[in-house]
């Protein structure tokens, strides 16, 4: 694990006033790179050569420069790793970032200034840890089985990693279980690391919602960005009634939707932020800086249950790239969270705090 002393010694070698932002063109760079411009960043797009045409096609969010890498992992290599620090670049982490670069890589061997915490990453990506954090905070999570021989109502199997609902499926028999996984293994659809982080849970009936936060160290304020709801493939099942094909029972993300919440049902939301940022200041000090999303299901009787925490940017925020409905309440400008990012970066300069929001 890169230390934070580490980093700090890198940030003092850092011209302030030649910061610029950089993170690797995916996810949600299109809003990283846009809400940098707005608060005045230079930006940088690590990209493959094929990509650029999509950032190209959008005057307002392509980045300044690119570093043009042949596969995403190659941001490990010193040249690159040297080239951003050349260009005192903070790298804003995402979930494709994390997914390309792969968590233990970026821990040990990225040794470039990232805003936020590492080890906010670290937890997220052990589902051991994470369960840990979010139980501390005293949220409501699905209940997990031991074993597939302990599946008697419907389950939920899921698999590791940033992967946006890919092949997971339901089972409602041990039986029903080994047949869908062999089957998922026969097609080549997982790998044995896939089935190493495989946990089954079980199954949530609700309404989700993904709920998106910003906390500043910087003020200690919880801030609401917004909400939106996944489209997966299985949202459509009703399409293939009477006989829903198998093929629906996909729960692959494809896009998001913005949805909005009950007011009555805000103060739930805005306490269950509080208390995991408490929770990770207690675990992992000094805990979540900046944008975080938990993943809920809500059900009129059990209220919110939490199934997933992404501890850095989700992709539902690039609904809001001027601003969501909450945010308009906090903000007398257009904010979207990857603005928000860059406002902290900025404040954090020029109050001489970055090592606070930087690591
Ligand atoms: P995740 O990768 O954990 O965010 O899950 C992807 C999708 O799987 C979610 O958006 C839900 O639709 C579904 N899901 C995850 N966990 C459960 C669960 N315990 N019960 C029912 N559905 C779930």
């Amino acid at each position: 694990m890169i230390e934070h002393e580490e980093i700090k010694g890198l940030l003092k070698k850092y011209e302030r006033d030649k910061i610029s932002i950089a993170t690797i063109c995916s996810h949600s760079a299109l809003q990283i790179f846009h809400g940098a411009r707005r608060e005045g960043f230079r930006t940088i797009g690590i990209t493959t050569e094929d990509r650029k045409i999509a950032y190209d096609a959008f005057p307002l969010a392509r980045p300044d420069e690119y570093i043009v890498v042949r596969s995403f992992s190659d941001i490990m290599k010193e040249e690159v790793q040297g080239e951003l620090r050349r260009r005192n670049a903070i790298v804003v982490p995402h979930g494709s970032f994390v997914e390309y670069v792969g968590l233990k890589d970026l821990e040990d061997s990225f040794l470039v200034p990232m805003f936020g915490n590492r080890r906010a990453l670290e937890w997220e990506g052990d589902r051991r840890r994470q369960r840990e954090w979010l139980e501390r905070a005293g949220l409501r999570l699905p209940r997990e089985l031991p074993g597939p021989d302990k599946i008697t109502g419907k389950a939920f199997v899921k698999f590791g990693g940033a992967k946006g609902g890919k092949n997971f499926f339901t089972a409602s028999s041990e039986r029903e279980f080994y047949n869908k996984l062999e089957e998922l293994k026969r097609r080549g659809r997982i790998s044995g690391e896939d089935e190493r982080t495989l946990v089954i849970q079980e199954f949530v009936c609700g309404v989700r919602y993904y709920i998106h936060y910003f906390y500043s160290p910087i003020n200690g304020r919880l801030e609401l960005f917004g909400m939106d709801k996944r489209i997966e493939v299985i949202d459509e099942a009703y399409r293939g009634l009477p006989d829903v094909p198998e093929e629906f029972f996909d729960y692959t993300v494809t896009g998001n939707q913005p949805v909005i919440l009950r007011e009555s049902l805000l103060p739930s939301v805005i306490k269950m932020g509080y208390d995991v940022v408490k929770a990770s200041q207690e675990l992992f000090y000094p805990g979540l800086i900046g944008p975080f999303c938990l993943e809920t299901m809500f059900h009129p009787d059990k209220g919110f249950i939490v199934f997933e925490i992404s501890a850095r940017i989700v992709a539902g925020t690039n609904l809001y790239p001027s601003g969501s409905p909450y945010t308009c309440y906090i903000f007398d400008e257009p904010m979207s969270t990857g603005r928000r990012i860059a406002r902290e970066i900025k404040v954090a300069i020029e109050r001489d705090l970055l090592e606070k929001v930087v690591y």
